[in-house]
């Protein structure tokens, strides 16, 4: 993993997060082309805010809910949204 991205804290990662809540909705990926589609938002998602409504506790009341972290992200940001802060984090270390 980058360095830069290790050394992050709890809460600098926490305020990368721009809480759009694109990244809250159930993902597909079509076996024929193997594209990757957004369904349904989590319902757990407040649609007014899209602010999580259990953010805390999200692993607890959404098990299968992925915590994103430093040591995570580069395996997951494939399937993150384009505009999302920590995906365009990733890309712009691998840039580097
Ligand atoms: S549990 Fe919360 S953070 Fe997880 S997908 Fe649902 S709304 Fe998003
Ligand atoms: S898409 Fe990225 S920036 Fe937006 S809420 Fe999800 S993790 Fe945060």
């Amino acid at each position: 993993m980058d360095k830069k991205l290790k050394d992050i804290t709890d809460e600098q990662w926490e305020d990368i997060c721009e809480r759009c809540g694109k990244c809250c909705c159930y993902k597909y990926v079509i076996e024929e082309t193997n594209e990757l589609e957004y369904g349904e938002s989590c319902e757990l998602l407040d649609q007014k805010t899209n602010l999580c409504t259990c953010y805390h506790t999200r692993n607890v009341d959404k098990p299968d809910c992925l915590k994103l972290s430093a040591e995570n992200i580069d395996d997951n940001a494939w399937w993150l949204p384009e505009e999302c802060a920590y995906r365009k984090l990733v890309e712009l270390y691998d840039d580097e």
